[in-house]
């Protein structure tokens, strides 16, 4: 199996199946995130402490790319710190714009990086992160993409 077959395999396992979905009842951070290009929606629930993101849900629908990108990311920060998930988020952002390889170890978050080839799919890709973003930053306003 090549590395972009298993990539694909990674993304459509997340897309059929997502980790951490649901609602988390001692969610303390709770934000709707949208896509209108593409139609996705998604609510996130963190339970955060002390900086640390303890447990994270999501709910939501749209294209496999925006839910398997939710769903490892889930798994990727999960016990993770603000500070940490930031750093993340900053090295995968730029994966997706530039396709170049990241400066750190993104994990199973390499597996969306043949979203580089695809500009309009990166806000489906970004969409959980922005929501995240805004979930730890208490805005209360749903995100947009747009
Ligand atoms: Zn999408």
């Amino acid at each position: 199996m090549s590395l972009r077959e298993l990539y694909q395999e990674i993304i459509i396992d997340h897309g059929k199946q997502p980790r951490n979905f649901g609602t988390l009842e001692n969610a303390n951070h709770v934000q709707a995130g949208h896509n209108p290009l593409c139609g996705d929606k998604l609510m996130l629930y963190v339970c955060e402490e002390n900086g640390l993101v303890k447990d994270v849900c999501f709910e939501g629908n749209g294209c496999a790319i925006s839910v398997a990108s939710a769903s490892l990311m889930t798994e990727v920060i999960k016990g993770k710190s603000t500070q940490e998930i930031e750093t993340f988020f900053t090295a995968f952002h730029d994966l997706l714009t530039t396709g170049q390889e990241p400066s750190m170890d993104l994990g199973k978050l390499m597996a969306l990086s043949g979203v580089a080839a695809f500009p309009i799919r990166v806000k489906c890709a970004t969409l959980a992160w922005h929501t995240l973003k805004a979930a730890l930053a208490n805005d209360n306003k749903t995100v947009s993409t747009e």
